[in-house]
């Protein structure tokens, strides 16, 4: 009898544990510090020279592989250098260049309207604010993110869907919606670290913590881990 109720108790613990924000917070900390260790280099993949550039290929890289990316826009970023080059675009035209990314039209027409929107609203300048950014055709919080934390330096929490995914395995959060997921990381990570803290959920996401085959046998955080899904070591 005793040993079922300890069985019990046991499994709770394991699968969906109640933490204190501060004891949340030291296990954010710890994350945050194996994180560092696994993946020093966490810069973002999507090569840019500007904030327009970066803008640019992170519109093109939804539902696309930053290496795609990346072969794409040296060519587009040769043809069209600022934003009114964007706004006059031949739709057509654009979308050839960008048509390996996928969803290429829609993605040429929010191009082609953000350069439009640049022009008329900003004087051609990307904005350094968020309700200013999220008024671009295509540009919504998780790109509006990256453009505030990896070229204005502004502390910003990116969520995409590997942050989505890593985010819930660890039990940082227990939402499915990018906003609240956001909230619930800028409480357990110190805000100097949210941009560095955020991109390094997405690249453990995307190369260890896999959608359909987490690499858990080679996860740093395999420790830490207290999701249900993890798979067992040998
Ligand atoms: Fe993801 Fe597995 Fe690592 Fe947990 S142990 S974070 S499920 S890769």
């Amino acid at each position: 009898m005793s040993r079922m109720v300890a069985s019990r108790v046991v499994r709770k613990t394991v699968s969906h544990p109640e933490r204190s924000h501060a004891s949340a917070k030291q296990r954010m900390a710890r994350i945050l510090v194996t994180l560092q260790q696994s993946i020093p280099d966490a810069r973002v993949a999507l090569d840019s020279s500007n904030p327009l550039e970066l803008l640019v290929a992170t519109i093109l890289s939804a539902q696309c592989t930053d290496e795609r990316v990346n072969q794409v826009t040296p060519k587009l970023f040769a043809r069209y250098r600022a934003a009114k080059d964007f706004a006059n675009a031949d739709q057509a035209e654009l979308e050839l260049l960008i048509k390996s990314t996928g969803f290429y039209k829609s993605k040429a027409r929010h191009l082609i309207g953000c350069g439009k929107t640049l022009v008329t609203k900003f004087h051609g300048r990307i904005p350094q604010a968020m309700d200013e950014l999220t008024t671009l055709p295509g540009v919504g919080r998780k790109t509006a993110n990256v453009i505030l934390g990896s070229y204005f330096g502004e502390p910003a929490v990116v969520v995409d869907t590997h942050v989505k995914r890593v985010a819930n395995r660890l039990d940082l959060t227990r939402s499915q919606d990018p906003t609240k997921i956001e909230e619930d990381l800028q409480s357990l990570i110190p805000q100097s670290q949210w941009t560095i803290g955020a991109q390094r959920l997405l690249l453990h996401g995307r190369h260890v913590c896999q959608a359909r085959t987490p690499q858990c046998d080679q996860c740093s955080l395999y420790d830490v881990c207290e999701w249900e899904g993890k798979r067992t070591l040998a």
